[in-house]
C-alpha cells in the first residue's frame, strides 16, 4: 500500500498482535515458601505465618512439590527446563504485599521456549511459541466489599505458588488467543499441575495488545488488558481494544502504553488507576534463596510422570476411531471423558455409537443427575457397551435404548434384562411383522393400491403406520424391506 493511498484516508490493513501472560496456581497443599495451607475459601488471614506475612527475620524454604509441578508443566509445553534458575525480588509497594516485594524469577526463569498448536488442520500447523515459564509467589488480596468505608486485606493467598506462562507476541486474532488459552488450560489439567479454574482465581490471564500496518516489522505501542473472568471475555476484550486502537490511529492519535480493565457487563475498557507499565521493579537476586538447581534425574522423573497429552490424544483418536474433528475435540476435552469414551468404545466395539452416546445422553445425564463427575455415573462402560450392542444389532430401537438407559441409572440390571422385562425388544420376526403390515394395508386400501402399483414414496407413510400399530416395537428396517419386496 502506497503512502498517498493512506493519506487519502483509505482504510489501512491493520495487523493485530497479541501476547498472553497466564498466571496459574500450582496444585500444592502448602504455599511455595512456607507450610501454610493453600486451601480456597478459608476465613481471612487464617492461612498465614511469619514467612508469608513478611515478618522480619523469617526465611523462605522452597516447596519441592511446587518445583516438580512447574517442571512438569514446562515439559508438557515443550519447553527447555533449565538446570539452574534464579529467584529474584520484584520490588513494588501495594497494601496486599506485606514484604514490599514478590519473590519471582527474572532473567533466569525455570524454562523457556515451548509451543502450543492452535490449528493442526493447516499445513504446517499454526503454532504459538511460549517465550518462558517462571515460578513466583502470589500476593494477598484487597477486599473492597467487606467494610463500608475501608478496604480489607486477606493474606491467605500470599505465598501461593504460581507459574507465569508468557507467550511470544505472535497471536493475530482473538479466536487464536481463545484457542491458545483453552489448550493451555487443557494441558495444565491433563498434567494435574493446576485446577486451572478462573472463577477461583487459580488461572488469570493478562493480554498485551498492539496493532501495526500489515507487513510492518516493528511492534506498535502495546496496552495491557486485565480483569478478565473467562476466555470468551478475553476474546471480546481483544476485539474491543483492537477497534479502539484502530480508531485512535486512524484519527491521527497515538496509543498510550497503559493498563486497561475490562468491564464485562458494558463490554468496555477503562484505564487502571495505577500506571503499571511505568513500574521499575528493581529486580535483584533473592538473597535468602540459593539458585534453584535441578538434577537431570529430577527432570526425567517429571517427564515420566506426564500423561498422554491432548495433542497426542487428538492424533491417536483421529487415526484410530475415524471420528470427525469436532467430536474428537469434545471427547478429549478432559482426560476423564477421553478415558471413559475409550472404555465404552472397547466394550461396545462401536466407536461411532460410543461417541454419540457419550457426547449426548451420557453427558446430559451426568449434568442432570448431579452425581458429580462422569466416573460417578452409575451406568458404567461395560453396561453401556452392552446397551449399545443391543441397539447396533437392531434388537432395540434408539428410542428404546434411551428408555433403558434412564432405567439403568436407577437399577443395576443388565440392559437385555430390562428390555425383555419391559417389552422393549424390537420385533424383527417376519411372521409378527406380516400381521401388522397386512392390517395397515387393509385399513388404507387406496394408499395400499397406489403403493403396490409402484408409488414408492408412500412407503414411509406405511412404515410409520406399522410402527404406530406395533407401539414402536417393529424393526423399521425390516418393515421397509418387507414392504419394498411386495412392490412388483
Ligand atoms: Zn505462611
Amino acid at each position: 500500500m502506497s503512502s498517498d493511498v493512506q493519506s487519502t484516508g483509505a482504510a489501512v490493513d491493520w495487523e493485530l498482535v497479541i501476547g498472553l501472560e497466564v498466571h496459574c496456581q500450582l496444585k500444592t497443599r502448602s504455599k511455595i515458601f512456607c507450610g501454610c495451607a493453600t486451601s480456597f475459601g478459608e476465613a481471612p488471614n487464617t492461612n498465614t505465618c511469619p514467612v508469608c506475612l513478611g515478618l522480619p527475620g523469617a526465611l523462605p524454604v522452597l516447596n519441592e512439590h511446587a518445583v516438580a509441578l512447574a517442571t512438569r508443566a514446562s515439559l508438557a509445553l515443550g519447553c527447555t527446563v533449565h538446570e539452574t534458575s534464579v529467584f529474584a525480588r520484584k520490588n513494588y509497594f501495594y497494601p496486599d504485599l506485606p514484604k514490599g516485594y514478590q519473590i519471582s524469577q527474572f532473567d533466569q526463569p525455570i524454562a523457556t521456549g515451548g509451543t502450543i498448536v492452535v490449528d493442526e488442520s493447516v499445513s504446517p500447523p499454526r503454532v504459538i511459541r511460549v517465550h518462558r515459564v517462571h515460578m513466583e509467589e502470589d500476593a494477598g488480596k484487597s477486599v473492597h466489599d467487606r467494610f463500608r468505608d475501608a478496604t480489607a486485606i486477606d493474606l491467605n493467598r500470599a505465598g501461593t505458588p504460581l507459574i507465569e506462562i508468557v507467550s511470544e507476541p505472535e497471536i493475530h486474532s482473538a479466536a487464536d488467543a481463545g484457542t491458545y488459552l483453552r489448550r493451555l488450560k487443557q494441558i495444565l489439567e491433563y498434567t494435574e499441575v493446576s485446577d486451572a479454574n478462573m472463577e477461583e482465581g487459580s488461572l488469570r490471564v493478562d493480554v498485551n495488545i498492539s496493532i501495526r500496518p500489515r507487513g510492518a516489522v516493528t511492534l506498535g505501542t502495546k496496552t495491557e488488558v486485565k480483569n478478565l473472568n473467562s476466555f470468551s471475555s478475553a476474546e471480546r476484550a481483544i476485539e474491543v481494544e483492537f477497534a479502539r486502537q484502530r480508531t485512535l490511529l486512524e484519527s491521527g492519535g497515538r496509543v498510550e502504553q497503559q493498563t486497561l480493565l475490562y468491564d464485562e457487563k458494558r463490554n468496555q475498557l477503562r484505564p487502571a488507576r495505577s500506571k503499571e507499565g511505568s513500574h521499575d521493579y528493581r529486580y535483584f537476586p533473592e538473597p535468602d534463596l540459593p539458585p534453584l538447581c535441578l538434577a537431570p534425574r529430577f527432570v526425567q522423573e517429571q517427564r515420566d510422570a506426564l500423561p498422554e497429552l491432548p495433542a497426542a490424544k487428538r492424533e491417536r483418536f483421529t487415526a484410530r476411531y475415524g471420528l470427525g474433528p469436532a467430536d474428537i475435540e469434545q471427547l478429549i476435552g478432559t482426560r476423564m471423558l477421553a478415558d471413559r469414551f475409550e472404555a465404552v468404545a472397547a466394550s461396545s466395539a462401536d466407536p461411532r455409537r460410543a461417541a454419540n452416546w457419550m457426547l449426548g445422553p451420557v453427558l446430559a445425564a451426568v449434568k442432570v443427575s448431579g452425581v458429580g463427575t462422569l466416573n460417578d455415573h452409575p451406568v458404567d462402560p461395560t453396561r453401556l457397551g452392552a446397551l449399545i450392542r443391543l441397539e447396533a444389532q437392531g434388537q432395540i430401537s434408539n428410542t428404546a435404548a434411551r428408555q433403558i438407559f434412564s432405567r439403568m441409572e436407577h437399577e443395576p440390571t443388565e440392559p437385555l434384562g430390562i428390555a425383555t422385562r419391559d417389552g422393549l425388544l424390537q420385533v424383527s420376526d417376519e411372521s409378527a411383522l406380516v400381521g401388522w403390515i397386512d392390517e395397515v394395508l387393509a385399513e388404507s386400501p387406496s394408499e395400499a393400491a397406489r403403493f403396490l402399483a409402484g408409488e414408492i414414496k408412500l412407503q414411509g407413510v406405511l412404515v410409520g403406520q406399522v410402527m404406530k400399530k406395533s407401539k414402536g416395537a417393529a424393526d423399521p428396517k425390516k418393515v421397509n424391506q418387507m414392504l419394498a419386496a411386495r412392490v412388483s
